[in-house]
């Protein structure tokens, strides 16, 4: 399979990665739909990350999320981060596009990156749309300022897509790239939050490397249910690239 993989690599025009939580569980970040490891066994992420949540009960919303985004702070690209970024530096990928906002992209090197529900990087006044650095929401925290005000006294947001919300500009941009995709190369993702979940049907093929099955799977050019890391150091081997 990593062969057909590798042949179907070096014949795509245009080929791209699409990647969900699921990459990141090898950098210590919990995913939301693993099988006994999954956030969403202890909580429903789908209100607890909720902008719902966030304006009816700011303070608990900013408990929750700033312990578990402290985390994603904290993290390094694994083999997975780092292969898919050399990929893309030897041409063998022309645009990441993630679900992550965990930076793990960002920090391995990924350039035509498209990180469709936002990242954790910066954030934003709701009232007056002054930016701040991500680390802001952190330090107020830790004084116990709670929920993170602006020197306006509007509340600070990260630059995140929340359940409820609209979707980023990265996610039309990314669609607008997948007009051109012919090979997506799916990996960590059950594929279940839409509209991300989508995007395989806008390419001409797609290659799923997940555990777990997904919806997806009978569609796929090729399946593997294999840790990510593994197989995409495998892939690396067999393209001869350096990570
Ligand atoms: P998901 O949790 O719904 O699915 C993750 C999938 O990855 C599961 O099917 C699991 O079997 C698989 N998986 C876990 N570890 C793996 C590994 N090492 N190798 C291969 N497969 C592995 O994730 P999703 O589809 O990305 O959707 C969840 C949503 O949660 C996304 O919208 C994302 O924004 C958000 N989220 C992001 C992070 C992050 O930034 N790291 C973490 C949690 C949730």
């Amino acid at each position: 399979m990593i062969d057909r993989i590798v042949q179907l690599l070096k014949s795509a025009r245009y080929a791209m990665a699409l990647t969900g939580a699921g990459i990141s569980t090898e950098s210590g970040i919990p995913d939301y739909r693993s099988k006994g490891t999954g956030l969403w066994e202890k909580v429903n992420p789908a209100e607890m990350a909720s902008i719902s949540y966030m304006l009816s009960n700011p303070k608990e919303f900013f408990e929750f999320n700033i312990t578990q985004w402290s985390k994603y702070a904290d993290a390094e690209p694994n083999v997975t981060h780092r292969v898919i970024a050399a990929m893309e530096k030897a041409g063998y990928l022309r645009g990441i596009i993630t679900q992550n906002i965990d930076n793990l992209h960002y920090k391995a090197g990924s350039k035509n990156l498209f990180e469709v529900h936002g990242h954790l990087r910066t954030a934003h006044c709701m009232n007056c749309a002054k930016k701040y650095e991500f680390d802001e929401l952190v330090n107020q925290f830790s004084k116990g300022i709670n929920p993170p005000r602006c020197t306006c006294g509007g509340l600070i947001r990260p630059d995140v897509v929340l359940f409820g919300d609209p979707m980023s500009g990265d996610f039309y941009r990314a669609l607008e790239q997948v007009q051109k995709c012919d090979l997506l190369i799916i990996a960590g993702s059950s594929l279940q939050v839409y509209p991300v979940a989508e995007i395989p049907l806008y390419c001409e093929k797609f290659i799923i490397i997940n555990r777990e099955p997904t919806p997806f799977d009978e569609r796929a050019e090729v399946v593997i249910h294999d840790t990510a890391g593994k197989v995409f150091e495998s892939i690396a081997e067999k393209l001869d690239i350096y990570y």
